[in-house]
């Protein structure tokens, strides 16, 4: 879904993708004050905001979704039992690309949060993938967000990483033989078919299974605080 700018003009077209929604919840995690905090929840507060300050900074903001939905209409077989099948999550993933090249988007920001079984781990890392004609413009994005999410979070620097070192199996599922993630990876056949075309980041801002980040995370003043970082270090990206 395509959104004019509402101030200005800059001619550049970002797609912004909240992670997950729908059937697919992706972390699910519990606040300090006890509330249950899903990562779609978060992330598509955070994209929603985000797109909102892109537009008046003069962006077309093509947004992945706009609701608690998945991207693809989800067929019988990619759920069972009320959970999304893993050849459903593929499908939506590489929607997710392939929405972005529709758009003829110049950058894709992808939005999650973070999970880990210890609760105590927290911070904030981003992804980009290194097997791209456009790796440097990749690397640069990533690193130009992560700075502003850190300066702006406060939180533990975990860095910038490649996305063959992501160890989340739900973001890549067959991961182990692709290596890199869906939305930012290389052409695959029958796997990656349609890849994305332009610089692309992942950043995971915050822990959701981190009680005091899942409650940044589901605070409207904590989302905002992400997406304003989010909306400059995209600023210092297009800009140098
Ligand atoms: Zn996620």
């Amino acid at each position: 879904m395509s959104f004019a700018p509402t101030h200005g003009r800059s001619n550049k077209t970002v797609f912004v993708d909240a992670g997950h929604g729908g059937l697919d919840p992706g972390v699910v995690g519990t606040s300090a004050s006890g509330r249950t905090v899903q990562e779609k929840d978060a992330t598509l507060a955070v994209a929603t905001r985000l797109m909102a300050a892109l537009r008046n900074d003069g962006y077309v903001v093509v947004m992945a979704r706009t609701q608690d939905t998945t991207v693809i209409k989800l067929a019988a077989t990619d759920s069972n039992y009320g959970a999304i099948t893993s050849s459903g999550v593929h499908r939506d993933l590489a929607a997710r690309a392939a929405c972005a090249n529709a758009a003829g988007a110049d950058v894709l920001v992808s939005i999650h949060f973070d999970g880990f079984s210890d609760p105590t781990v927290g911070g904030t890392e981003t992804f980009y993938d290194a097997a791209r004609p456009f790796a440097a413009a990749n690397r640069k994005l990533a690193t130009s967000l992560q700075a502003a999410l850190v300066a702006r979070l406060g939180v533990p620097d975990r860095g910038v990483w490649t996305d063959d070192q992501l160890a989340a199996p739900t973001l890549t599922i067959s991961g182990k033989t692709y290596g890199h993630l869906i939305e930012l990876g290389p052409p695959s056949a029958g796997w990656v078919d349609n890849p994305s075309q332009m610089p692309g980041a992942l950043v995971e801002p915050l822990f959701v299974t981190n009680h005091s980040e899942a409650q940044v995370a589901s605070d409207p003043a904590g989302q905002d605080k992400i997406a304003q970082a989010l909306e400059s270090g995209l600023q210092k990206f297009f800009s140098n």
